[in-house]
């Protein structure tokens, strides 16, 4: 008997059918972008623990990098366009989804919300090409989820700015071009452009790694950098910072994870039919089709959740705590996605021959980044009970 979701594919509430034109011209470029440029190699630089700094311009080519921001060579898109791109870059990898998210949402939103003509004009068309890359520190070794600790602090020297401390788990830090340093200041947390190369500041990447292996995570340390007046981002002072950065990127996580569920579940079906035990397709056992009828729950809801939250911010109603539900609920959902799909591969489901293994590690940084899964939790019992539990 014909497979029924043959049409649609996975997608059997037809969620696609929600989005314009213009969402459904960028999902169909950067999914053939993804098939032809990413998906023959990424299991090697999986492996390898890398991803080609070349493929940078070409994601700048295609308009990806800060494409829903506006102006100086950026798409100018919305955020459901934003989110779909999301999706289909990290059916391919997570790490590549990273890549993107930090350019855009982490480093240039910075730039272009907060920072001044003169940062915007040298920086902005530059990232949107891909010419230039950018990173953001804000965790350190010592404080990661209560970032308002931090020990990275700058000074004033006359005009100039001193920066000392150590960021951590920096993506793109060793291979960024240009660092967007959250530190103390006299006035509260304030945001700093640091340029590679600038005395005193160096990188270390971290290795070892058996997650998100093709991306690079790095340590930054500052060492008495002297940076000039106009390093500091003029429009920010505070938390709400570095935490509106984090609120952009978290809406593409929110998207970026259900296509790596959704690989996940496309590998589980096409694996559950051609696998025969027993004299019979895997897929014909009930409790594979269990397994697959659930996934497939879990997916379509996560994608309603994402064109839900897609189309709040479309409308300028989005809030924090919308996001962090979105993003709570749907990292769940792909992991518990992922880690289904591998015991449908059977062995098969632990080797880099097949998507599976490669997803579900990935996810366990994404869970644990840009707000960790209880912090969301957190952030929501807030909303629910108007009482705070985070100390
Ligand atoms: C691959 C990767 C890439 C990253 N990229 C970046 C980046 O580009 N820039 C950047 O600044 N950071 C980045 N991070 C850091 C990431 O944001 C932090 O790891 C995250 O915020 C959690 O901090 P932590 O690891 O120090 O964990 P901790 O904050 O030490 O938390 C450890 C555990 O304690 C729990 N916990 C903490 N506080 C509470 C509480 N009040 N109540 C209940 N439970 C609590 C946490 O939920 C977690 O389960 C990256 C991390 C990874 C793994």
């Amino acid at each position: 008997m014909a497979r029924s979701t043959d049409a649609t594919g996975t997608d059997l509430l037809r969620v696609d059918d929600e989005l314009d034109e213009e969402e459904r011209l960028v999902r169909d470029t950067v999914r053939r972008f993804a098939a032809e440029r990413i998906m023959p190699h990424i299991a090697d630089w999986f492996e390898a623990g890398t991803l080609p700094r070349d493929i940078v311009p070409e994601l700048g080519q295609l308009g990806l990098l800060g494409m829903h921001l506006t102006g100086h060579g950026c798409a100018g898109l919305g955020p459901v366009a934003y989110g779909v791109a999301c999706r289909e870059l990290e059916a391919a990898d997570s790490g590549l989804r990273s890549l993107v998210s930090v350019q855009g949402s982490l480093a240039m939103f910075p730039i272009w919300k907060f920072g001044s003509d003169a940062q915007k004009d040298e920086w902005l068309p530059r990232m949107a090409s891909g010419q230039a890359l950018g990173c953001f520190g804000l965790t350190e070794p010592d404080h990661g989820s209560d970032p308002s600790s931090m020990k990275t602090a700058a000074r004033r020297d006359g005009s100039d700015w001193i920066l000392n401390g150590t960021k951590m788990w920096i993506t793109n830090g060793g291979i960024a071009d240009i660092a967007v340093v959250w530190a103390g200041t006299e006035q509260g947390i304030r945001g700093f452009l640091v340029h590679r190369g600038a005395r005193g500041f160096t990188t270390r990447n971290i290795h070892k790694k058996m997650s998100l292996r093709a991306s690079v995570t790095s340590e930054l340390h500052f060492d008495d950098v002297r940076l000039p007046a106009d390093a500091v981002l003029p429009g920010v002072t505070g938390l709400k910072g570095p935490l509106s950065c984090l609120s952009e990127a978290r809406f593409g996580i929110v998207w970026g994870v259900t296509g790596a569920a959704r690989s996940c579940l496309e590998a589980a079906i096409d694996y559950a039919t051609t696998r025969e035990q027993f004299g019979r397709k895997i897929g014909a056992f009930q409790l594979t089709q269990a397994k697959l009828a659930w996934m497939l729950a879990d997916l379509q809801r996560a994608q309603l959740l994402a064109l839900r939250l897609g189309r709040l911010k479309q409308a300028g109603k989005i809030t924090p705590e919308q996001v962090s539900l979105g993003k709570m609920a749907n990292v769940r959902s792909a992991i518990d996605i992922a880690r289904q799909a591998r015991t449908i591969l059977g062995a098969n489901g632990i080797t880099l021959e097949y998507p599976v293994i490669r997803h579900a590690n990935n996810l366990e940084s994404v869970l644990t980044y840009e707000g960790t899964e209880e912090i969301h939790a957190l952030a929501l019992g807030q909303a629910l009970t108007g009482l705070s539990a985070y100390r």
